[in-house]
């Protein structure tokens, strides 16, 4: 979403490639110690730490497949993107301190819209603070394209990798879930009727938290630090992006275990739960495969569960079994249903 307001924007042709990557990159600054040489140079140096070890993740966002520029305004499109990254560095125990930006534009973009998607890059980078150290610029036939790659560091020995659950470890959830999806299906919606009446004005106060989860983000930069005041070492953690059945097989699956999960303990935001009766929708289906919650799962030993009991950051959505038991959800009703990676049609069937 990017609106030319007076008529005013300035072709990219006017800058040509060089200008125009001077013109969005010179006013980051450099926060991290780690950082010896960010933008300007043919590659970026980052001093190594004898004591820790890097993490790199990259994520790749395709207009039409990953966002819709029609409802998403691009500053929340450079902001999340950056989000995405980060909280893939948060799952690996680490703290991000580098990112860089690639991005691929048609002329159809002015340089006032990648200005927009700048300040979001820009907002995230100062609140996360990580370092903007490079990035590509290209031009692009189709829509638009951002690259982002994030660096991170952790203490050595101390990353949590998907593989480490053990039988009767706790699965714990941070925060809630299902509401980024439901802010998308709002989302949706409204653009069908703006499609139909284009003076209609959105009221999308009753749905506040849900658009905000889908158009803003936050990565768990909090949920390190907490466990650590709380004495807990995760034994194995993902990001929930996916939605929550597909990360919890992915940890059964590396961690070779099972799991119950329990349909009760899913932790569900008022508004997530009268939007899904709004939208005939089972809310437990849109926990399990809503995804883009950003929120991170993890396990932990069963010793350790007075630690985390009244936190209400945590929640113990079920345990681990052995492998032979299988991956299960035990609905409300005490019904044992398969979890698979799109808990949808499995839960249907079974109601
Ligand atoms: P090269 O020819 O080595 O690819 P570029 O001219 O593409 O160099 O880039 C010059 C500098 O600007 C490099 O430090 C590069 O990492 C950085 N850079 C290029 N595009 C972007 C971008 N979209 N965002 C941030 N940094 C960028
Ligand atoms: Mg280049």
């Amino acid at each position: 979403m990017f609106e030319n307001k007076d008529n005013s924007n300035t072709s990219i042709s006017n800058l040509g490639e060089f200008g125009l990557i001077d013109h969005l990159t010179k006013n980051f600054k450099i926060k991290q110690k780690s950082t010896v040489k960010g933008i300007g140079d043919d590659a970026a140096v980052i001093s190594a730490d004898s004591e820790k070890e890097i993490v790199v993740t990259t994520d790749l966002l395709l207009e039409g497949v990953h966002f819709d520029l029609s409802y998403v305004p691009l500053k929340h499109l450079g902001y999340k993107a950056v989000i995405v990254n980060l909280s893939d560095v948060y799952a690996m125990n680490a703290e991000p301190t580098q990112i860089t930006v690639s991005i691929a534009v048609s002329n159809r973009f002015p340089v006032e819209a990648l200005e927009e998607l700048y300040a979001g890059i820009t907002a995230a980078a100062k609140i996360y603070n990580v370092d903007v150290v490079g990035g590509d610029t290209t031009s692009s036939t189709t829509g638009l394209i951002i690259s982002i790659t994030a660096i991170g560091t952790v203490n050595k020995g101390e990353a949590i990798y998907r593989s480490g659950a053990k039988e009767n470890d706790l699965l714990v959830v941070t925060g809630d879930l299902g509401a980024a999806y439901m802010g998308l299906q709002v989302l949706e919606r409204e653009k069908e009727v703006y499609k139909v009446n284009p003076n209609s004005q959105p009221d999308l106060e009753p749905y506040s938290y849900l658009v905000e989860r889908q158009l803003k983000p936050e990565a768990r930069k909090d949920i390190s630090g907490l466990l650590k005041e709380l004495d807990v070492k995760p034994t194995s953690m993902i990001d929930i992006s996916d939605g929550l059945s597909s990360e919890i097989i992915h940890i059964c699956k590396n961690s070779k275990a099972g799991c119950n999960l329990f349909e009760d303990k899913i932790p569900l935001d008022p508004q997530v739960i009268s939007t899904c009766e709004e939208f005939n929708l089972d809310s437990t289906t849109i926990a399990l495969s809503g995804g883009e919650d950003y929120e991170l799962l993890f396990t932990i030993k069963t010793e350790d569960y007075p630690k985390i009991k009244a936190n209400p950051h945590l929640t113990v959505i079920g345990h681990m079994t052995d492998q032979r038991e299988g991956i299960h959800l035990i609905s409300r009703g005490g019904t044992k249903i398969p979890l698979i990676a799109r808990g949808w049609n499995a839960l249907k069937e079974d109601e």
